[in-house]
């Protein structure tokens, strides 16, 4: 497979510097520069830090913990409020200047993207110099930087572009596997979680290296069989997966958070799920879709993926609805194990417009949907800080019906 060539994409600090850009516009402060967060109304219980800045990230904040902790960590910390709607903007110019350069990308997350530069040498001779031109043009053209991670599959790729930050190009091809991969923490390593970083250091494992070269039997003692091989190829470069070229149409809408903390909690898995339902549900918007499907996925710390969804009596694309549902699923298959990822799906997109009459019709939808495109306008005008959703709107009473 080492004749593959991969690259993996990623928008540094991706909310904080999007929303640099647009305060810049309007003569705001840089929050690139300065600790800074985008999260939400500090004195709101539900609201999370959804990214920070590089300069936050040297006071320990990290994204997913609540507004008041990252505050205690850092008096100083300059707050912004998060729009979506622009969000979505900057991930879809972002993106259209990455498919220029292969037919073959994969969409990772909204600020994260594969390409698979395969055989491609005849009109991109040089893939460094590829690279750099990519990462160059979305600052130009765009305003934000990027990093390239340049390797022969997608896990190299990823730990590339994870390398220094910002604005910088790395490769991690087999031969530098050694000297660039091997000496860094285990928790460095994609998908190694703290607590799956805290269990191998009980074993003595500190380094990705030192898992790369560890019995794999022995391994699966403390992983299972499936974490062992995972972790085990993992550490030693090794992953075939293709890059998947779906289009957002196909697979719907979704988002996945691995935390650096685990989920154990249920105040902290719907602040998450808040935050994700926030995300997903402004994209779909943005498209004019509705889902039929809601689904929930989440992995416990056996690297087992669990995941439950529900079909709707009707498509919708009311945040209260997709969160309430959400929250649902929730409650009906997470029994309380740590996690250390979550991710919301909405699928079964319905795109025209056209709204089937039903016998659930609800008389305040049409409310709600007035009140959602409100809670995006104000979003999008002043930030999360200026919506308190909890007060504003009381959906138990909907949601109660509607399952009757
Ligand atoms: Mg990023």
């Amino acid at each position: 497979m080492s004749d593959r060539l991969i690259f993996h994409i990623d928008v540094n600090s991706a909310f904080v510097s999007w929303s640099a850009v647009e305060m810049l516009k309007n003569g705001g402060p840089d929050l690139r520069e300065v600790p800074s967060i985008v999260g939400g109304d500090p004195d709101s219980r539900r609201s999370i830090v959804a990214a920070k800045s590089i300069p936050a990230k040297k006071y320990g904040i990290v994204t997913g913990e609540p507004v008041s902790s990252a505050l205690r960590k850092c008096p100083n910390l300059v707050i912004a409020g998060s729009n979506f709607d622009w969000y979505v903007k900057c991930s879809r110019a972002f993106k259209a200047i990455c498919q220029e350069y292969t037919p073959t990308m994969q969409s990772f997350s909204i600020d994260e993207v594969f390409l698979d530069m395969s055989g491609m040498n005849l009109i991109y001779p040089d893939p460094i110099a590829t690279a750099y031109e990519i990462k160059d043009r979305v600052y130009k053209e765009l305003g934000f930087t990027v990093n390239v991670g340049v390797a022969s599959n997608k896990l190299c790729a990823k730990m590339a572009s994870d390398f220094e930050k910002p604005n910088k190009v790395h490769t991690l091809f087999s031969n530098e596997i050694e000297s660039k991969m091997w000496p860094l923490p285990v928790e460095d390593l994609f998908t190694c979680g703290k607590s799956t970083s805290a269990r191998l250091r009980s074993l003595g494992i500190f380094t990705i290296g030192e898992l790369a070269k560890y019995p794999v039997e022995q391994l699966t003692m403390l992983l299972g069989e499936r974490g062992a091989i995972h972790f085990h190829n993992y550490a030693n470069g090794i992953d075939d997966s293709p890059v998947l070229q779906e289009t957002e149409d196909a697979k719907g809408y979704s988002a996945e958070t691995t935390v650096e903390e685990d989920l154990v909690d249920i105040e902290s898995i719907n602040r998450l799920l808040l935050a994700q339902t926030d995300v997903v549900a402004a994209r779909m918007r943005a498209d004019e879709g509705k889902c039929r499907c809601i689904g929930v996925t989440f992995r416990n710390l056996d690297f087992v993926n669990k995941s439950h969804q529900k079909k709707l009596p009707e498509a919708t694309d009311v945040t209260d609805i997709i969160f309430e549902t959400a929250k649902q699923l929730i409650r009906e298959s997470w029994h309380g194990e740590p996690l250390r990822l979550l991710g919301l799906s909405l699928s079964d997109i319905e795109r025209d417009g056209f709204e089937q009459m039903s016998l659930f019709q609800d008389e305040n939808k049409e409310k709600r949907k007035a009140l959602d495109s409100t809670l995006d306008s104000i979003r999008g005008k002043f930030g999360n800080s200026a919506v308190q959703r909890a007060s504003t709107i009381d959906t138990s009473k909907n949601i109660n019906r509607r399952n009757q």
